[in-house]
């Protein structure tokens, strides 16, 4: 586990030692014994599985593709989350996604527990007969220990309803017979995906920052008002006023965020920012959202890159240098694209004053920590990117039942789980100094340990 997040479990786990409402059947010497224990569960993952997938190449060749399947924790059910396929992907990075699954799915109350995965390559230059076979082996060599009730993969950068499909097709032809639909979620409707799932996470994002600048803030307003806490003033001060916004990364997650932005119309909202691998577009008026992800459908998912291209798109943009989206002067920073990409070095230039993590530890500890101190919220990973989770949820249950439900059934059912999980967290973080990302925390440990102390695994 990547030492941000190990501290901050520790940092959890210290605070509930202290608290003596916790627990409390756990007294003096076997309750620090527990605790240590609890540190020691959760700080390391249960398996991490590691093969060299054998692939064939169009050109002839036989290549060994790296591949792991890191299984975090089960306390709460079985392992869940994505397989990322990208050249960076590394042993540690696996770990720690699973790691973050596993307080994840904790916090929202998905009954599952954390895992992850991950291939090393660049799926931009594989074919797609190659990219089949290195979906088929994966699940070939961990057909072990994957399963609808023992550990669920779902797509993550780099992989999409079409990678699951066939792995799903993988799973079904290797075990005859058995149960397959919720081996894998994140599928083509067609093929027993859930509507609503593609766009869950970027809907997710959007209403983590919605419910707080519009919801809570007015149905709360007294309470933040009595409050004093940095946070809650800065809520107050966004009070009425129009927002401007900037989305870093306009995949699946940043051009959903964006688009859900640009159409609310309970907050006065305009996006003048958007950028991806190449490029930072920057429009004061704000952004045509809808044009701009039209244009990324038919160019491989990129944004435009030259005047020619705005021009022929019907597009009013300048285009500027990637990077310089992250120290825009807006009020809101959306983080959609990759990790670490506000740390030491960058975290004084940042202006926006909410923040909120579309992709997973966007943010590192010690920008989280600067900027929390002036009052910036930070609005985490695993509260605000959990719609793909909690969708991915409602899709194996809807596999289970062979019932479907309507999108407009699970926007609902995803927003209510949201909205609970928010109402869980917000009160305390706009009442104490923590930031939002160790209330989160707090919250998942106290539910892991209590499990564990329950099933009896802390002797
Ligand atoms: P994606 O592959 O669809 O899109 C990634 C986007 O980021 C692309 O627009 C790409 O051009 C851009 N990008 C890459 N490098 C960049 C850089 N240096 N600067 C700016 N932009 C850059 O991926 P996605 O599914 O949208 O996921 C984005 C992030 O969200 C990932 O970190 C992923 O792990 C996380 N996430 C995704 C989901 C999901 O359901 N898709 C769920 C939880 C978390």
């Amino acid at each position: 586990m990547a030492s941000q997040t190990v501290s901050i479990v520790q940092d959890s786990l210290n605070a509930l030692l202290e608290d003596s409402s916790f627990l409390p059947d756990l007294q003096k010497g076997s309750r620090e014994q527990a605790f240590t224990s609890l540190a020691a569960i959760l700080s390391t993952p249960n398996k991490v599985h590691k093969s060299f997938l054998r692939i064939s190449l169009e050109n002839g060749k036989v290549v060994r593709i790296p591949a792991f399947r890191v299984q975090h924790n089960n306390t709460l059910g079985p392992y869940k989350g994505g397989i990322r396929f990208h050249e960076s992907v590394n042993e540690e990075e696996v770990v720690n996604l699973a790691a973050l699954m596993t307080l994840k799915n904790a916090l929202h109350d998905v009954p599952f527990g954390g895992g992850k995965g991950g291939i090393i390559i660049n799926p931009r230059e594989r074919s797609v007969k190659e990219l089949n076979l290195i979906c088929q082996k994966y699940v070939h060599y961990f057909s072990d220990v994957l399963g609808p009730d023992k550990d669920i993969p779902a797509p993550d950068m780099g992989s999409s309803d079409r990678e699951m499909d066939w792995m799903m097709a993988e799973y079904k032809s290797i075990r005859p017979g058995e149960p397959y639909r919720g081996s894998f979620t994140g599928k083509s409707i067609i093929n027993g995906g859930s509507l609503g799932r593609r766009e869950a996470t970027g809907k997710g994002v959007y209403f983590s920052f919605r419910y707080i600048l519009h919801d809570f803030l007015k149905e709360q307003h007294t309470f933040l008002s009595n409050s004093g806490n940095k946070f809650a003033k800065t809520v107050l001060g966004y009070k009425n006023r129009p927002l401007t916004i900037a989305v870093q990364g306009f995949g699946n997650v940043g051009s959903i965020a964006a688009l859900e932005a640009h159409q609310c119309a309970l907050l006065q909202n305009k996006v003048v920012s958007v950028s991806d691998r190449n490029v930072m577009l920057y429009n004061s008026e704000g952004l045509d959202i809808p044009a701009l992800i039209d244009f990324t459908s038919k160019n491989r998912g990129d944004l435009p890159t030259t005047d020619e291209q705005l021009s022929e798109a019907g597009i009013k943009a300048a285009i500027h240098e990637r990077d310089k989206v992250l120290v825009l002067d807006v009020d809101v920073l959306i983080l959609a694209a990759l990790e670490d990409q506000i740390h030491q070095e960058n975290m004084e230039q940042i202006k926006a004053r909410i923040i909120v993590e579309g992709a997973n530890a966007p943010v590192t500890g010690e920008a989280d920590n600067y900027l929390s101190d002036q009052g910036v919220i930070i609005i985490p990973d695993i509260l605000a990117n959990a719609g793909g989770v909690i969708v991915s949820y409602f899709e194996w249950l809807q596999g289970r039942e062979t019932q479907f439900y309507t999108e407009e059934e699970v926007f609902k059912l995803l927003v209510d789980k949201m909205k609970a999980t928010m109402d869980n967290i917000l009160p305390q973080y706009f009442g104490d100094p923590f930031p939002l990302r160790q209330n989160c925390y707090i919250h998942s440990v106290m539910k892991l340990s209590t499990v564990l102390y329950r099933q009896g695994k802390l002797y």
